[in-house]
């Protein structure tokens, strides 16, 4: 049991790569480290994790249950818990649904959630075939007849892209948008099929075999990339008037992941820039070295 009036020096929010990193490194500078996640999360679904330094394939799942084994070396203090909200009087109070916790200092790793459309059968493909982030997993659709689905220009631009690298055998199904029609003509030109229609199941068993539509219409592809974008994680934040991109969407940082609340720092898919496990790791890494030379200050 975690004792609620421990004074911590840092308390984190999301066991992900980033969290995680941040907790180890903290803790090995003998810090009092509170690490509460709620479980689950975008990394556990990565099925094959290929481009992370030291790991020819992983995955995520694997990573995060080595990275908690990890911390429990170095007396980092975890609670599986949701944090609902966080307030700031003289230091950080993070409320749990039973407890408050205190610091001087908080990093927010808590990732952020993919919006996907309502498709039978999605569970059995998920991050086997059925892909929703380029960076990692454009790489396993080369070759292949893919599907893209999306519902915006993104999806327009994501299909030339997915071109160039991997695939000439490429469809894309928009769901309730219509791009401008210089748009497609290009697409005509790189040879990418267009489908106006809505998706509503994944054909297949242990290999996916097509998409059927909400007309009974099917289109055979053998791996999808799907981009409908994702929600941050953050609705614990909202007590803060927070630096954000101008589309009022990812936390701005400055150069040590510090938001604009001091004090309190912003990691992985939550802040601008780029989304990767390696990449939340390396700032994890990074928050934890200068939240210690603070403490040292203090
Ligand atoms: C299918 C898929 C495949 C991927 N493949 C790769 C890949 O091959 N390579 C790669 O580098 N990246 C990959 N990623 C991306 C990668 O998982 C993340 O972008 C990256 O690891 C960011 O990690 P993070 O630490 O920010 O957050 P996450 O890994 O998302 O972890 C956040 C944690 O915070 C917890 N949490 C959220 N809200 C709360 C709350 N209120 N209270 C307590 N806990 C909370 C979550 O439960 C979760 O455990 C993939 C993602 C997906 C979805």
């Amino acid at each position: 049991m975690i004792d609620k009036h421990k004074p911590y020096d840092c308390i984190i929010i999301g066991a992900g790569p980033g969290g995680l990193q941040a907790a180890i490194h903290l803790a090995r500078y003998n810090r009092a480290v509170l690490l509460l996640d709620r479980g689950g999360g975008r990394t556990r679904h990565a099925a094959h994790i290929e481009n992370y330094l030291g790991q020819k394939a992983v995955s995520g799942k694997e990573l995060i249950d080595i990275g908690l084994e990890q911390i429990k070396h170095f007396n980092v203090d975890y609670e599986k818990t949701t944090v609902l909200q966080i307030t700031k009087e003289d230091t950080f109070k993070i409320h749990t649904k039973d407890q408050t916790y205190s610091s001087p200092f908080v990093i927010a790793s808590t990732g952020a959630t993919e919006k996907l459309p309502h498709l039978k059968n999605l569970h059995l493909f998920f991050g086997k075939s059925f892909f929703t982030c380029v960076d990692c997993d454009g790489y396993r659709t080369t070759g292949k007849k893919l599907l893209i689905i999306g519902n915006s220009f993104n999806s327009v631009r994501l299909s030339v892209a997915m071109k160039e690298m991997f695939t000439n055998d490429i469809t894309l199904l928009l769901v309730n948008y219509n791009p401008p029609a210089d748009y497609k003509e290009l697409l005509e030109e790189e040879g990418i099929r267009l489908v106006y229609n809505e998706p509503v199941e994944i054909l297949g068993k242990e290999r996916m075999e097509g998409v059927k539509l909400k007309d009974d219409g099917i289109i055979e592809c053998e791996v999808i990339m799907c981009s409908f974008g994702y929600i941050l994680n953050d609705d614990y934040l909202s007590e803060f008037p927070l630096k954000r991109d101008r589309n009022g969407f990812k936390i701005i940082t400055d150069h040590n992941y510090e938001t604009s609340v001091p004090g309190l720092f912003a990691l992985g898919a939550l802040k601008t820039g780029n989304a990767q496990a390696i990449i939340a790791a390396g700032q994890g890494a990074s928050v934890a070295i200068n939240i210690n030379q603070r403490l040292l200050e203090i």
